[in-house]
């Protein structure tokens, strides 16, 4: 078996499957063992090998038949917030929560169907903060997941799972989902590339339910291309989401590639306006980051990008806007989980009412009661007004406010956080301190916009540091351009940690 296969990238492995030098069963199998040997990392809370095989002999078989894709017999894993089909897979769904312990969903997320339909092979599910509430993985009730990086520091969350996975190469790629930075923080703290795109481009249905005006699916991987490439198969409408963007399906790698006008083969960037919000560059920033995050800017700058100033005066208010909106779904959505209907149901009660409190008391873990409560107080009478409501109109502004920006500029860049990936346990148990690290995430979470975390080098500890690139409303297209550009030109995303 060939010892280096864990090396190779999403597209790579494409072309060297289609060419026959390797074969997705004994790609499966090398990325078992190597998750196996690294289980200590705590990224994958199962796998069934059983069923990735027989996926992989069958995406083997349309190889055979010169009916392959892109995707076709390349190994993936999926964050444990997408249900996943029990019978197909052998894979249960619990988005981190005790209270979804073992869960046998009867069906699969659209996300997963569409990149089991394009001929991945799913080896299992990822590790989460707990119904994707956190930034470092220490709310999942399955334990923290470490930074390959430095095995004492967090990988960043909630997709905690998703960024280790990649980041150690036990996969090439995964799936992530974005609430308020949850693709883009753990890919920053983890050296991977991800991209969030525009709210309704990725399907919902089966995404178990956190913020639902906010969550939004995509791609963690190596390249920005390899991103395009799983972001192509995963998205598109779907009529079992309310919410899904009704356009045709894109070619996000063709978008990519699509060379700008007045560009050169030294110059791909000519005449791409980049914004750089001041609010985003603080005086209190942390020098490593901003370090980083400016020469990944001046590398642009190299590849014809210019540089204009901006401003998003309402940063700073995202973070209580966040706050208050994000719970306050929350709390409407998780009321579903009972004891009645779905998993985990005390042992012992006397009526009805005593049965929800065990359940609920039991099954939830502290950051998702704290949500609950917050969520509950803010949406009841006498409060809704002074507290949800002017969050609401708050949102519109911070969404307005980006609409002044991209009058002056194509992309928007900064940090996607204040700092390098923090120690585990280092924040205690004060959660603003994690609240208060979304700065720079929430705002473009917010306003439904498209934001990618492409790897910038290395700041404090030599721990990873992503530039954040934001986009207008359905522009990946130059997002991913501005990544893979960057990307030709550097190796920063090419870098992998010791094991
Ligand atoms: N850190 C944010 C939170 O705790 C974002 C989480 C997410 O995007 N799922 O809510």
């Amino acid at each position: 078996m060939n010892e280096a296969l864990h090396t190779l990238g999403v597209a790579e492995l494409g072309r060297a499957l289609a060419a026959k030098s390797v074969s997705s069963f004994e790609l499966a199998q090398a990325l078992l063992a190597r998750s196996a040997q690294h289980a200590d990392l705590g990224a994958f809370l199962c796998t069934d090998a059983e069923a990735a095989l027989a996926a992989a002999r069958a995406a083997d078989a349309t190889l055979a038949a010169g009916a392959a894709g892109p995707l076709t017999g390349v190994p993936i894993a999926h964050k444990d917030i997408f249900v996943t089909d029990f019978a197909r897979t052998g894979l249960p769904s619990t988005a981190g929560s005790k209270m979804l312990q073992g869960y046998a969903s009867p069906f699969d997320a659209t996300v997963v169907a569409r990149l089991a339909a394009a001929g991945t092979v799913t080896l299992g599910k990822l590790n989460c903060d707990e119904f994707a509430m956190g930034s470092a993985n220490e709310n999942s009730a399955y334990g923290s997941v470490l930074n390959p990086w430095d095995r004492r520091r967090v990988p960043g969350g909630s997709s905690g799972g998703s960024a280790a996975a990649v980041a150690a190469r036990l996969v090439p790629a995964s799936t992530g989902t974005d609430t308020g930075g949850s693709i883009r923080q753990p890919a920053s703290f983890t050296g991977v590339t991800g991209i969030k795109p525009t709210y309704g481009v990725c399907s919902r249905y089966g995404m178990i339910a956190f913020a639902s005006s906010l969550d939004q699916a995509g791609p963690m991987a190596r390249s920005a291309e390899d991103c395009a490439l799983l972001l192509s198969a995963m998205s598109g409408f779907d009529e079992r989401d309310a919410t899904s963007a009704q356009r045709p399906p894109q070619d996000y790698r063709a978008l990519m590639l699509q060379a700008r006008e007045g560009a050169s083969a030294a110059r791909p960037l000519q005449g791409l306006r980049i914004g750089l919000p001041k609010e985003f560059f603080p005086a209190g920033l942390a020098a490593d980051v901003n370090g980083a995050v400016r020469g990944a800017l001046a590398e642009l700058e190299k590849l014809g990008a210019t540089l204009v100033d901006v401003s998003l005066p309402r940063t700073e208010l995202s973070i209580p806007v966040y706050y208050l909106i994000a719970p306050a779904e929350a709390s409407s959505n998780l009321g579903r989980f009972d004891g009645v209907k779905f998993g985990h149901r005390a042992a012992d009660y006397t009526d009805l009412m005593d049965m929800y409190k065990k359940t609920r008391s039991q099954g939830f873990g502290a950051e998702v009661k704290r949500r609950i409560m917050i969520g509950t107080y803010v949406l009841s009478h006498g409060y809704y007004d002074a507290y949800y409501l002017q969050a609401q109109k708050l949102r519109r502004m911070i969404a307005d406010d980006f609409q002044a920006c991209f009058k002056v500029c194509d992309l928007i860049a900064g940090p996607v956080a204040p700092t390098v990936a923090w120690k585990l346990g280092e924040q205690g148990d004060d959660p603003v301190k994690a609240y208060l690290a979304d700065i720079f995430t929430l705002p473009a979470s917010l306003a439904g916009l498209p934001g990618m975390s492409v790897p910038a080098g290395f700041g404090a500890h030599d721990m990873p540091v992503g530039l954040q690139l934001i986009g207008n409303y359905f522009d990946e297209g130059t997002l991913l351009h501005a990544a893979h550009a960057l990307q030709q030109a550097t190796d920063w995303h090419l870098k992998e940690p010791v094991l």
